[in-house]
């Protein structure tokens, strides 16, 4: 199938069923032939002219027409369109020629209703273009003025569907980057630049939703605060940089470790955040022993330097009566707890 056809879906039964709905049959190319010969052949350039005359008599039409090079190639074009309307009309190169026209003019960003009032004026000025022999008989002024209205609807319906899909492209177009500009927008405001964690904003949110969820079905729910040891003494070991690739590097290893379900987000400086979802104190305890210990066994290798870093980290289980609030307190006073027996440890509230 050729290019447009094919876009548009026009296989033989499509152009069939289109030709059948304007009713254009095969009795239609004698009068494809005549109205060539007799009216289109002899006053082509006259009814160009007069087709621009038209359509520039209005001031908001001169715009699409800018400047002399612009309507001369036009004209060009609408000569060859015109001695080729309605021959060959049940072909598929003639469907993708007239497809073609379509687009070019959506593309323009002609307005479809001077197209198609342009199309009006044209049939008209065609009509009055018939000879005397075909106007003085009846009915052959009659099947040849039908076809007229017939081989140009055509070509309008098709042009209506070229419009119609530019459109919908650049609506599908202007949705995408509105998502993809959403979901930027939503990914600033919800992760901590650096690890690109959850901010502290949005992570309390998310507890404060998984905590009433926990209340209401009765569920399991545990904290860990994890805060790496003698961070400062990294900063300034190893320079600051340093200290946020250790920052980074931390935040991925715990991502690694953690279950899919679990939330993590950075509490601030060199402190983390989990909610462990559906979970018992003990197997959160093994949770948390197997992030400390794949820290500790993880050196981080930083411009050739090899640093290693422990973490200690507090847990607290859900009581029946906390809130965030509560829990965290809970959580903090145990990772005090770490950091008094000696730091690189868990201790459980
Ligand atoms: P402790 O074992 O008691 O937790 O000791 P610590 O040195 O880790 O704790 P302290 O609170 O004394 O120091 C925390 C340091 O973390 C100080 C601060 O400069 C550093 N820090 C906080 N945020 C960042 C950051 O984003 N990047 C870097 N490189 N350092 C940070
Ligand atoms: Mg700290
Ligand atoms: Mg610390």
């Amino acid at each position: 199938m050729l290019l447009r056809c094919s876009q548009f879906g026009f296989d033989r039964e499509k152009i069939n069923q289109r030709l059948a709905s304007l009713r254009l049959s095969k009795a239609d190319h004698k009068l494809a032939q005549c109205l060539n010969r007799e009216v289109i052949a002899p006053h082509v350039n006259e009814i160009v002219e007069h087709f621009y005359d038209a359509l520039l008599f209005h001031s908001e039409n001169q715009k699409w027409l800018r400047n002399d090079e612009i309507v001369k190639h036009v004209k060009q074009t609408q000569q060859k369109y015109l001695l080729s309307l309605g021959i060959d009309f049940d072909s598929e190169a003639y469907f993708e020629n007239r497809l073609h026209i379509g687009i070019i003019h959506a593309v323009i960003d002609l307005p479809l209703g001077i197209y198609q009032s342009a199309y009006s004026n044209l049939i008209q000025y065609i009509i009055a273009l018939f000879p005397e022999s075909i106007r003085k008989n009846y009915s052959d002024n009659l099947a040849l003025t039908n076809f007229v209205i017939k081989i140009t609807s055509l070509d309008i319906s098709l042009a209506i569907e070229t419009y119609h899909h530019s459109f919908m492209a650049d609506l599908e177009d202007e949705v995408e980057t509105a998502h993809s500009r959403e979901s930027k927008l939503k990914n600033l405001a919800e992760t901590d630049s650096l690890t690109g964690l959850y901010n502290r904003k949005y992570i309390f949110s998310h507890l404060n939703k998984a905590i009433g969820n926990a209340h209401q079905y009765s569920a399991d729910l545990c904290l860990l605060m994890l805060d790496i040891d003698h961070f400062k003494k990294v900063n300034d070991t190893y320079g600051h940089q340093a200290g946020d690739e250790v920052l980074k590097q931390v935040a991925v290893t715990i991502t690694k470790t953690m279950r899919d379900r679990d939330i993590v987000g950075r509490y601030g400086g060199e402190e983390f955040i989990l909610g462990l979802i559906n979970i018992t104190s003990e197997h959160a305890k093994r949770i948390a022993e197997r992030i400390r210990n794949t820290i500790a066994d993880t050196p981080i290798s930083i411009n050739e330097q090899v640093i290693q870093i422990t973490v200690s980290i507090g847990l607290a289980c859900l009581d029946m009566e906390d809130d965030l609030k509560g829990l965290i307190k809970r959580a903090d006073m145990a990772l005090y707890s770490a950091k008094e027996s000696g730091r690189n440890c868990v201790i459980c509230s």
